[in-house]
């Protein structure tokens, strides 16, 4: 490969809003046949809105926001985010968590206003032998079809209530899965999320393979298993917890709108956080690479 090629291939990616760390990521570039999507932030824009509130028999919705929003205004996550935001607007000043802990993939817990407060998963949830009642169950079911995630409030013990956050995908998305098909590119969508929401939004965007429920720690391990399958892995996401897979896959992708640590762990950055930037990159290298042979 002459330097010369290289260095115009790089420089045309610029012009097309892909930062490419360096010449010889073009050729991993040329060669990816699969490509794991991260689903919050990556195929949907991760701005989320909280769009509804459910509480148990004998507690107030407000309640349930209140104590909610008060630990996830401790949290960066953009589920927080929409609950906090929520909360504030719905509820006023919240009160400050003490003790506060913000367990990756699970959710978040602490002691608010002398009440223990666990908000998350229901696996989370779980680990403290706290059920959903049947009606919060129910709704956990129906916001989950319709590709929502069930946000499970839990205080002193019992379950209280349930919010229901949404997410958009982005306008680009089917288009860029359309695309890296064409391309000849297996596309999977990865995500810690639950398997029914991340099936809807597959489905909405053309995907037909799902890895749910995956905790943060182990999508690098997702990225090997299909590497020791003999494939070649291009990774796109956008949060901390994506970072190791980024960094494992032959090819990294980070949204230039993401965190840094997924920019820094990537070969390449999509500026605009637009998924047919991929594309684009995979057309690029092998018309560069094209040229030079
Ligand atoms: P993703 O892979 O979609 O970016 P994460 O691995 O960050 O998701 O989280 C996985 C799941 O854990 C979320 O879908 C959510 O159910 C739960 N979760 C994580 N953090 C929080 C939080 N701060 N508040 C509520 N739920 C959370
Ligand atoms: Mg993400």
């Amino acid at each position: 490969a002459t330097p010369t090629a290289l260095m115009v291939g790089t420089g045309r990616g610029a012009q097309l809003g892909i930062l490419i760390k360096g010449p010889e990521v073009l050729e991993s570039t040329r060669r990816v046949d699969t490509i794991v999507l991260d689903k919050t932030g990556t195929v949907t824009t991760g701005r989320m809105t909280l769009l509804a509130t459910h509480s148990a028999d004998g507690t107030d919705k407000r309640d349930v926001l209140r104590l909610a929003g008060a630990l996830e205004h401790a949290s960066e996550h953009p589920l927080a985010r929409a609950v906090a935001e929520a909360a504030t607007a719905r509820a006023g000043t919240l009160p400050t968590p003490e003790d506060f802990a913000n367990l990756p993939g699970l959710g978040v817990q602490g002691v608010v206003e002398g009440h223990a407060v666990l908000v998350g998963r229901v696996r989370l949830l779980a680990e403290w032998e706290i059920h959903l009642p049947e009606s919060l169950e129910t709704a956990r079911k129906a916001a989950e079809a319709a590709g929502r995630t069930a946000i499970a409030v839990a205080w002193d013990g019992e379950a209280r209530g349930l919010l229901e956050v949404a997410d958009a995908i982005k306008e680009t998305s089917p288009e860029a899965v359309r695309q890296l098909r064409t391309l000849g590119l297996t596309p999977i969508l990865l995500t810690g999320d639950n398997q029914a929401v991340a099936e809807s939004v597959a489905a909405q965007v053309g995907i037909d393979q799902v890895i749910a429920e995956v905790m943060p720690e182990d999508k690098v391990g997702v990225v090997k298993r299909l590497q020791a399958e003999g494939r070649t892995v291009a990774m796109a996401g956008d949060g901390v917890n994506d970072a190791a897979a980024l960094a494992q896959a032959d090819l990294g992708l980070a949204m230039g709108t993401g965190t840094d640590a997924a920019i820094e762990a990537a070969d390449l950055t999509l500026v605009r956080g637009d998924l047919r930037a991929t594309a684009d990159a995979v057309r690029l290298a092998r018309r560069t690479l094209n040229t030079i042979r």
